[in-house]
């Protein structure tokens, strides 16, 4: 057996409340690796393409990646699969905190979950025994509440808690887990366990993962940490907030629903604003030296008290994209999203639309009960949060995501920014012309990472022109490759380059610790990942007519930034996504080819 993995897979039966264990076959390491690979293959096997992803027939899929818990350095992601009630199709998603390595070292590479029947419940996994547990009285309560109590009353010392809130218990199809202070944000698998009567999952676990050359790798965990360290000295002090001062700069920072690239109150809301009026200490997933988490509290004022770690992508959308410059009011509206377990990303996205439509009198006082729902209004926005989750007054229609609120009002398409379903990450591809590519081709919609970040290489001015559209099919792809493999690793992207995890990977290691040497195959892996992916979508209805941006992104970018009057047209956008095609080997419908498959190994459904 390849090791890394202890080879088992625990199948999780919530109508009968019975669990057991599978194996976990090297077939299936060796060709998808772990965590995101894994997830998505048995995704293939095991949801059909025309399920209600709230139906007990959706199944939720938890996998660790080959190095999740291992002793090297940001070893703590794991990934989930499972059908989308956001976008209506496949689902991925990579989360960290503690789950993944305790789930490990319980004895288990992997977890499904299945059915659903009765009361609500949440389940125990300690070392290897499976306890189902009745959570009537715990229903209802917010994701600290139940932290709090699971940590009061359980026998475990210091488990690790996955769970979900009132909004994923009301089914609002943006819902997300949270995992220890991490998430599933994306596209609304806190829904899918919602719709199961699963409060949560409390997980320990001690025991030794099986590794090829454990004196090796000791020895060299010290080494790599602090390689680690030193190569993101920015990231430990200021965490990924420190993007928002320089996207502002280059004109591509969402502002009021994208009609502008720059916030002109960007300084309010930024790292250096965190840092001084907010910060309290680092904080940081398992086996990280990093520490890229801002730990952060409102010291005055009336969110005073509120703590949370801000992200950009949460500060971009909730605050520069809703026109809210109050930092303090974007930490309450974080923290909310969080212990109502809603993805800050697609909450931030559809009040920014619902701000736009109340703004241009597409609707009004009387379907927001007299909330002034203006760009800006920090109390607006955390009162509509409160209503989504409880998916009350307005609230109903934006708990439906962008596919229901189109559904209710027709005249929202127009200014809906997302794809599949899913809102637009925080950077506006008009001003980076590779995101937009990134944004239509991602696996789960509108996804920054999954499609491949393309930012910081498209910066890069001595290589690429952020404005031109030749060459950027390639470079999605490769970026997508490697994310797709790096996802399967369970190791943080933060420290992939120290670990070789590159276009061009290095065996640093994998070795070490599998046994077998993988760094010839990573590329294909990551290929054969999002081909396999693609397939899935197909399977699902998704062709080349899904891959297309929303109707803002052929308007020239408003204001007068860096980015301002730039446009991704239809045609260009045509030139991109033909070469993105032609480099995956897929046909101009957007389908794997049979060559692509066979080149990739991957076997027909
Ligand atoms: S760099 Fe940040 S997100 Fe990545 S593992 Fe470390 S603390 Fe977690």
């Amino acid at each position: 057996m390849i090791k890394g993995f202890n080879g088992k897979i625990l199948l999780i039966d919530l109508y009968n409340r019975t669990f057991k264990e599978e194996i976990l076959s090297e077939d299936k390491i060796i060709k998808y690796l772990g965590g995101r690979g894994l997830a998505a293959e048995y995704y293939r096997q095991l949801i059909g393409k025309d399920i209600d992803p709230l139906s007990d027939k959706n199944k939720l899929i938890f996998m660790t990646g080959i190095l999740t818990g291992i002793r090297v350095p940001s070893s703590t992601k794991f990934s989930c699969a499972t059908k989308s009630p956001e976008t209506g199709h496949y689902l991925c998603s990579n989360s960290g905190g503690l789950f993944g390595p305790y789930l490990k070292k319980a004895g288990y590479d992997g977890l499904i979950i299945e059915g659903k029947r009765g009361k609500p419940l949440y389940l125990i996994i300690n070392d290897g025994r499976v306890t189902f547990i009745d959570a009537e009285d715990y229903w209802g309560l917010k994701v600290s509440d139940f932290e709090s109590e699971i940590k009061k009353t359980s026998d475990i010392k210091n488990p690790s808690i996955m769970s979900i809130g009132p909004g994923a218990e009301n089914g609002v199809v943006f819902s997300s887990i949270q995992v220890d202070g991490r998430s599933f944000g994306r596209a609304g698998a806190g829904a899918v366990m919602g719709s199961k009567l699963l409060k949560g999952i409390v997980t320990y676990g001690s025991k030794e993962i099986p590794v090829a050359n454990m004196g090796k790798i000791k020895t060299k965990f010290k080494e790599l940490s602090k390689k680690a360290r030193e190569s993101k000295i920015s990231m430990t002090r200021y965490g990924t907030l420190q993007n928002l001062e320089v996207i502002n700069a280059l004109g591509f920072l969402p502002t009021r629903n994208f009609q502008d690239g720059v916030f002109e109150d960007a300084s309010k809301i930024d790292a250096e604003t965190m840092k001084k009026n907010y910060f309290i200490k680092n904080g940081a997933c398992y086996n990280c030296s990093i520490a890229c988490e801002q730990n952060c509290e409102v010291k005055e004022g009336k969110y005073k008290g509120t703590k949370i770690d801000p992200e950009y992508e949460t500060v971009g959308l909730l605050g520069a994209n809703c026109g809210i410059s109050n930092f303090a009011a974007i930490m309450k509206a974080n923290k909310l999203c969080d212990d109502y377990s809603l993805d800050t990303m697609s909450t931030g996205g559809i009040i920014a639309l619902a701000m736009e439509l109340y703004e241009g009198g597409i609707i009004d006082n009387s379907d927001t009960e007299g909330i002034q729902l203006n760009f800006g209004n920090d109390d607006a926005l955390i009162e509509v949060i409160h209503k989504i989750a409880k998916k009350e007054g307005i609230g109903a229609i934006l708990s439906q995501g962008m596919r229901g609120i189109i559904k209710a009002i027709p005249e929202a398409k127009k200014y809906a920014v997302h794809v599949k379903g899913l809102p637009l990450a925080a950077y506006d591809p008009r001003g980076v012309h590779g995101m937009g590519l990134t944004y239509g081709t991602s696996s789960r919609g509108a996804c920054h990472n999954v499609g491949g970040y393309t930012i910081s290489t498209e910066l890069d001015s001595n290589k690429y022109d952020r404005f031109a559209f030749k060459g950027k099919g390639k470079l999605v792809k490769k970026l997508q490759d490697v994310r797709a493999y790096l996802d399967s690793t369970g190791v943080c992207t933060q420290a992939r380059t120290v670990l070789g995890f590159t276009d061009n990977p290095e065996e640093v290691v994998l070795k070490d610790i599998t046994g077998y040497d993988f760094s010839s195959t990573l590329m294909e892996i990551g290929a054969r990942i999002y081909s396999l992916e693609r397939m899935i979508l197909v399977r699902e209805g998704i062709t080349r007519k899904d891959d297309y941006l929303p109707p803002r992104m052929e308007e020239p970018l408003g204001g007068k930034g860096a980015s301002a009057g730039h446009a991704i047209t239809k045609k260009n956008y045509d030139l991109m996504l033909d070469e993105y095609y032609r480099e995956r080997e897929w046909d101009e419908n957007g389908i794997p080819t049979a060559e692509c498959l066979s080149n990739l190994k991957i076997n027909q459904p």
